[in-house]
């Protein structure tokens, strides 16, 4: 065994927990074993629900403002470890260096966002029909609250969901992804550090699906918290069912981009390609199919593929624009859609170059590749790419394209450029999206909703509709004679 590779713990009622068993975690870029991460038995599982559930009820009568000034130290922690925590997601994920910095500083954002909410729970006292009697409606935490987060941002998740759960008076379980789990159990080590009492914050790894259903099904669980795939989600659904799981479930998207003929072309070029090629394209909203008014198509695909061409892919610690897909798997993935897509005649203007080699040899490179498609109904105009691969298709006017844009399954995010004042006012009545990005590429805030709508998921999460989901609501009549 390489003494150099470090062996990672998972985070059970306040203590380190190692296991006998352990998986490789590997460098997305090189292939080299960058960590050990636990795999948890079916005993470690339980143990973390119970210690959770033995925590409540303390961690619910906590004062807010102390599980605020708690949070808020947790925030603190990660931003003193930044430069570690965002070379160990550069490590596991594949992301450049500079975007996995962002990362980190999004996820203290989230836990700080959330703790200034802790002066903000409130309920209402409503007007009876009776004399002597006032409606109370009070927000209670629900209990225990299991977190399954998905691989693009394991540490910016982890902190999305940990922040208003905690903040709201739950205890939480993580469940860190297989595939990049070691930032979410280094995250929990942190917190342990500023002092959370001991089962409040657990985080456990292992078989991903095997022990995400396990959570989901325990009667010891409240709420289910997951971010990732729409086939997880629907198996989550289901598993859920019996025990009527309260479940918030983030899921894929397709998001439109649509540009239309007034639009600022240079402006409208760089959104779509930041939004579609940040994070090698593994981003929820990312711009994953465009639609572009014939009198500006050729201007703007002349821009697009230049632009595209000129993007850097390599050693993710040098900060090129591009790293690596995060599996050979998702890798084979984008390769089999762009053959789908090709197949049923869409054109490629510009076909992914060289892949990194050397050191990087073994990596999983898949290079910028620019498609245009005929046929509204191609495969990359209608399946979740979630990597570097766009197609384009044109149209004849916002009508067009807006009904495009909402034949689709997917209704999490919409883009569209135009200076038409009327266009902005009617888009978000005709776009049918939980979240819209009006001349801007993607980045939400955390005082915003980041919400899908159809398959893109149940629920919602950040700012105040996101904390409320963490809470349930109950009503006292309340009467004195
Ligand atoms: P995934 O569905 O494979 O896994 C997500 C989580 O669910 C993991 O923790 C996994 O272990 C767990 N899981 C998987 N199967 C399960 C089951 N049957 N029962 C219980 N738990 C189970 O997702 P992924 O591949 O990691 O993520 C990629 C997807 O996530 C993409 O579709 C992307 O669009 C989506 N995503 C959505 C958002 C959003 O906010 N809407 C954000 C990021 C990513």
């Amino acid at each position: 065994m390489n003494d150099q590779i470090k062996t990672y713990t998972m985070t059970i009622g306040g203590k380190p927990v190692a296991t006998s068993e352990h998986k490789d975690i590997t460098n997305p870029a090189t292939g080299a074993v960058v960590g050990r991460m636990p795999m948890g038995s079916r005993a470690d599982l339980d143990a973390a629900v119970a210690a959770a559930r033995a925590a409540f009820p303390g961690w619910a009568a906590t004062p807010d403002a102390k599980r605020k000034e708690l949070c808020h130290a947790v925030a603190a922690k990660i931003e003193e470890h930044s430069e570690e925590i965002a070379a160990l997601i550069t490590a596991e994920q594949g992301k450049p260096i500079g975007q996995a910095r962002g990362e980190v500083a999004a996820c203290a954002e989230f836990l700080s966002h959330a703790a200034s909410g802790a002066r903000r729970i409130s309920g209402d006292i409503v007007a009876s029909d009776n004399r002597n009697e006032e409606i109370h409606i009070r927000r209670h935490p629900y209990g225990v609250v299991v977190a399954l987060t998905a691989w693009n941002y394991p540490a910016a998740l982890a902190g999305r969901k940990a922040g208003p759960a905690l903040v709201a008076g739950n205890t939480l379980v993580l469940m860190s992804h297989e595939l990049t789990p070691l930032s979410g159990l280094f995250l929990a080590r942190l917190a342990e550090q500023v002092g959370l009492p001991a089962g409040v914050f657990n985080v456990v790894t292992g078989r991903g699906p095997t022990m995400g259903a396990a959570l989901v099904s325990s009667p010891e669980t409240d709420l289910v918290t997951m971010t990732g795939s729409l086939r997880a989600g629907r198996d989550i659904y289901a598993a859920g069912a019996a025990d009527l799981k309260v479940l918030r479930l983030e899921l894929g998207g397709k998001a439109p981009f649509i540009v239309m003929e007034d639009a600022d072309i240079d402006a409208a070029v760089d959104a779509a390609v930041a939004a579609r090629f940040t994070n090698c394209g593994q981003i929820c909203p990312c711009n994953e199919r465009m639609y572009l008014h014939r009198a500006i198509a050729d201007s703007f695909l002349e821009r697009f593929v230049a632009k595209t061409r000129a993007l850097t892919m390599g050693d993710p610690m040098q900060n090129p624009d591009l790293g690596p897909k995060i599996s050979a798997v998702e890798v084979d993935k984008v390769a089999a859609m762009v053959a789908a897509g090709r197949a049923a005649g869409d054109e490629v203007l510009l076909a992914g170059g060289p892949r990194p080699d050397g050191a990087f040899a073994q990596g999983h490179w898949y290079a910028p590749t620019v498609l245009e498609s005929r046929d509204a109904q191609s495969p990359l105009l209608r399946d979740e790419i979630f990597g570097p691969v766009i197609s384009a298709l044109r149209v004849d006017g916002f009508d067009e394209a807006v009904a495009l844009a909402n034949a689709s399954r997917f209704g999490l995010s919409a883009y569209l450029f135009t200076e038409d004042r009327h266009r902005l006012m009617r888009a978000p009545a005709a776009l049918k999206f939980g979240e819209l990005y009006l001349n801007r590429s993607n980045g939400e805030q955390v005082q915003g909703f980041h919400t899908g709508w159809r398959h893109s998921g149940l629920g919602g999460e950040d700012g105040a509709y996101g904390f409320d989901g963490y809470f349930r609501k109950q009503t006292a009549y309340s009467t004195w004679a």
